[in-house]
């Protein structure tokens, strides 16, 4: 028996979209998220809010996931899920 799977997982059934990029997704990342083969694993360190510091929360939109901060609707601030090498430019 090779490594070689054909069968479909249960979320695959109809195409599922990366959270972070839209494209079509491999699997499901470190969030338990749709993620293509480049955003399959996100950072886990947690970022803050651009607005006020907070650590933020990941929410999942129609079709897009990204970080919120925690006290919305109170505060606005977002960021968008990055990759690890997207995460070292800019935190
Ligand atoms: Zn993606
Ligand atoms: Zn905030």
């Amino acid at each position: 028996m090779g490594g070689m799977m054909n069968s479909e997982t249960k979320m695959l059934t109809k195409t599922v979209k990366c959270v972070v990029c839209g494209k079509k997704a491999a699997g499901e990342n470190n969030f338990q998220l749709p993620g293509c083969e480049t955003h399959l694993v996100l950072p886990t360190k947690i970022p803050t809010c651009p607005e006020c510091d907070r650590k933020m929360i990941v929410k999942t939109g129609r079709e897009r996931a990204f970080w919120s901060c925690p006290i919305f609707p109170e505060c606005f601030g977002t960021r968008n899920l990055l990759t690890p090498d997207e995460e070292k430019d800019i935190l």
